[in-house]
């Protein structure tokens, strides 16, 4: 096992621990481990200004970061992967980048924070690595102001709860705006992710510029007969109701006495097709957790309390058994998350939520993000109309916007109705 050797006291004492060890990882490569000795020493880093190059045959996709210690390396240059939509990678491919980093850098691979891998390597080599990268089937890119890779969590391909396929969306925009990602000429860069559910595992909504998350609009089902095996089993209803964030779940009986109306769903659903919502999530009531589950509801639309029909696999519950109140659902995935017989409603689409961003660049600081359209359909795994969508804000975007200016602080200057009214997307009465 590879160990630091006693010329780095510091990084010795970051080894000790049964823990997965980084200064392990870093000792066995060919990282010049000198350098972070030499920060840890300083209480500094050793490394300065960095910045994204362009260079013949690569505009984007690489990077070279300054030296403050130039007598142990001169500068760090590495190149950006473009990293499988999804996050996963074959031993296969995993040899050829393991092959690729022996060759042409230093051993080692770096999972970057936004998604991609990253090679330390050398100004010389960055042209060589990227032929190399092309022929195990990767590419490099996602630096600078362009649009940089579009990550997505493991939707239907390992997670029983994806709405929509979400690996599967973000590989279709990621191979339809591939110059995109490989050629910076936007105003500033622009992240994208696509969730499959509103859970929002990879947190797209507070950090991308742009998320596309998987969204139902018809009310949660709810299976009544393994509703009562759950509850034989220990499920605690009250923590089921407590759970909502919007009071809409209530035990059967309840409901009963008030004026709950039962019967088919159709035409009573919270959106219609196109229905534009565009407010700041940030200004919500609800507590974020339900705020950010709720994204997808409050189109104003809703049945003004008004208990609605809900739509069940059994048509006579056991008692005790519960109910959602159609017109307060949010339509997020609390209930959902907790217990096995509340199932997703089945209208499955995406909702548009643009301008997240986490840290505080840009003059509106960190934001979640505005929810452009609550719902966009899709049908048959065409992604063609979240593409166009997707496609005209980005041509917008770059027109319009300022320097430098992020994606959420440019909609929140221009005003989200006035980029819906641009897009040509107009509100359904
Ligand atoms: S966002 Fe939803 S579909 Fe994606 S991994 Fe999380 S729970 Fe599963
Ligand atoms: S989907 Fe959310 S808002 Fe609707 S009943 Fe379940 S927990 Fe409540």
């Amino acid at each position: 096992m590879a160990q630091p050797g006693p010329e780095y006291p510091f990084c010795r004492r970051l080894i000790q621990g049964p823990s997965p060890s980084f200064i392990r990882e870093l000792a066995a490569s060919r990282y010049p481990l000198a350098m972070y000795e030499k920060g840890l020493e300083q209480g500094a880093s050793a490394y300065g200004h960095g910045g994204y190059i362009s260079i013949p045959e690569l505009p984007a996709g690489v990077a070279v970061r300054s030296s403050c210690y130039p007598e142990i390396i001169d500068e760090s240059a590495y190149v950006r992967i473009l990293a499988p939509a999804g996050g996963w990678l074959s031993a296969g491919t995993l040899e050829e980048l393991a092959a690729c980093a022996e060759d042409y850098g230093r051993g080692l691979v770096h999972l970057t924070s936004g998604g991609t891998i990253e090679f330390y390597t050398t100004r010389a080599q960055m042209v060589a690595t990227a032929r190399k990268l092309n022929a195990a089937g990767l590419d490099v890119g996602s630096t600078g102001d362009d649009l940089r890779c579009l990550t997505a969590c493991c939707g239907p391909a390992r997670c029983e709860m994806a709405l929509v396929d979400a690996p599967a969306l973000a590989t279709y925009l990621g191979q339809r705006f591939i110059d995109e990602q490989q050629y910076p000429g936007y105003p500033q860069k622009v992240k994208s992710g696509v969730s499959g559910c509103p859970n929002d595992c990879i947190r797209a909504m507070m950090q991308k510029d742009h998320s596309f998350i998987g969204v139902y609009r018809d009310v949660p089902r709810i299976d009544h007969e393994t509703l009562t095996v759950w509850l034989q089993k220990g499920g605690d209803l009250d923590r089921l109701i407590a759970a909502c964030p919007a009071g809409a779940l209530s035990r059967s009986e309840a409901a009963a006495e008030g004026d709950a109306e039962r019967g088919n769903l159709d035409g009573d659903r919270s959106f219609a097709d196109g229905e534009v919502l565009a407010i700041n999530a940030t200004r919500e009531k609800p507590g974020a957790a339900g705020r950010l589950q709720s994204f997808a509801m409050n189109s104003g639309r809703q049945a003004g309390g008004r208990k609605l029909p809900v739509e069940t696999d059994v048509q006579a519950p056991p008692a005790p058994s519960l109910v959602i109140d159609a017109g307060k659902c949010r339509r997020c995935m609390a209930c959902i998350n907790l217990c096995p017989a509340i199932r997703p409603g089945r209208e499955r689409g995406v909702a548009w939520v643009a301008g997240g961003k986490y840290g505080h660049r840009g003059a509106g600081g960190p934001m979640v993000g505005y929810v452009l359209v609550p719902f966009i359909p899709i049908k048959d795994g065409d992604y063609t109309a979240i593409g166009d969508l997707y496609g005209a804000f980005l041509e917008f975007w770059a027109d319009n916007a300022r320097k430098k200016e992020r994606v959420g602080d440019f909609i929140t200057r221009i005003g989200p109705r006035r980029v819906l009214e641009e897009l040509g997307w107009k509100r359904s009465q």
